[in-house]
């Protein structure tokens, strides 16, 4: 079963998109995520023609089946400024339609922060951006919503709160989610041992559903369990551990769907080494 892991790191488009698609395979990926197009800004340039068929050719030909997409930074769905939601709905149609063309299934999200406006302000926003997008474009693409590690005004912590959004989208069958395991940990979801991720999973699969999960972002965390800090950590070095990431690997309904690592580049590790070390726990 090894062998057919499919795990990945976030890879750069640096150059032209299709560039993504030789560094994942480079790197060993066996899946990958990437942003397709700058992601610090509010501008972009549309896709030529002939930049999405060369990253749809490399893409069959290395025999990636579901590269993802990840959205911008600025857009915030939850935003309560008339002027930054306005943008970010544009952007999610706008994305929603790349991932359209370049035949990516996933765009994952955050589901942003409503700056003090309260909860249900936020939650009113997203499930309306959502569903403007959705009904904008008429292609297959999922929004995967991601949880998140719970900072101050973040929406999406709780499984709960995820469920709230899912169940409010008219096009239900077009949004899933992500679960990122730095933001599950941080935000009090326990994942260090055999045990603990079986009680997260068995909360998952409760409130939520497995059926609704499509992707995971395999990050270890700096911060403890409920600090609610948002920083990742190599696979085993952080606060998760090896033996909670071994039992993640294990399960079932995780090892089967794309991973993504999302850790950091230093001295003491880069991508392939993660790359390696996932491999090695789940074996
Ligand atoms: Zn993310
Ligand atoms: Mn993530
Ligand atoms: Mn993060």
């Amino acid at each position: 079963m090894v062998s057919k892991l499919k795990v990945g790191v976030h890879v750069s488009i640096s150059g032209t998109l299709d560039k993504a698609v030789d560094r994942a395979k480079e790197k060993s990926c066996t899946t990958f995520q990437i942003f397709t197009r700058n992601p610090r800004g509010w501008t972009f340039k549309d896709l030529l023609d002939e930049e999405v068929n060369e990253f749809k050719r490399k893409v069959k030909e290395y025999g990636y089946d579901e590269p993802i997409a990840h959205m911008p930074y600025l857009p915030n769905l939850a935003s309560p400024k008339d002027d930054i939601y306005k943008k970010t709905v544009d952007t999610l149609i706008a994305e929603l339609e790349r991932c359209g063309r370049l035949n990516i299934p996933y765009l994952v999200t955050h589901l942003g922060s409503h700056l003090g406006a309260g909860l249900e302000v936020g939650f009113k926003r997203i499930i309306n951006a959502c569903n403007k997008a959705l009904n904008n474009v008429d292609n297959n693409v999922m929004i995967l919503l991601e949880n998140t590690a719970g900072t101050k005004n973040s929406m999406g912590t709780y499984f709960e709160d995820i469920k709230y959004i899912l169940d409010h989208i008219e096009q239900r069958e077009r949004v899933g989610v992500c679960f990122d395991t730095c933001h599950g940990f941080a935000a009090g979801y326990d994942l260090r041992d055999g045990k603990a991720v079986k009680q997260t999973l068995e909360e998952f699969d409760k409130v939520i559903g497995f059926e609704d999960l499509k992707v995971v972002h395999i990050n270890d965390s700096k911060g403890d369990l409920g600090s609610n800090i948002d920083r990742h950590e190599h696979i085993g070095l952080g606060c998760i551990g090896e033996k909670g990431f071994k039992a993640l690997l294990h399960d079932e309904r995780i090892c089967k769907l794309p991973l993504i690592l999302e850790t950091p580049i230093d001295n003491r590790r880069d991508d392939y080494g993660n790359l390696k070390k996932v491999r090695e726990l789940a074996e």
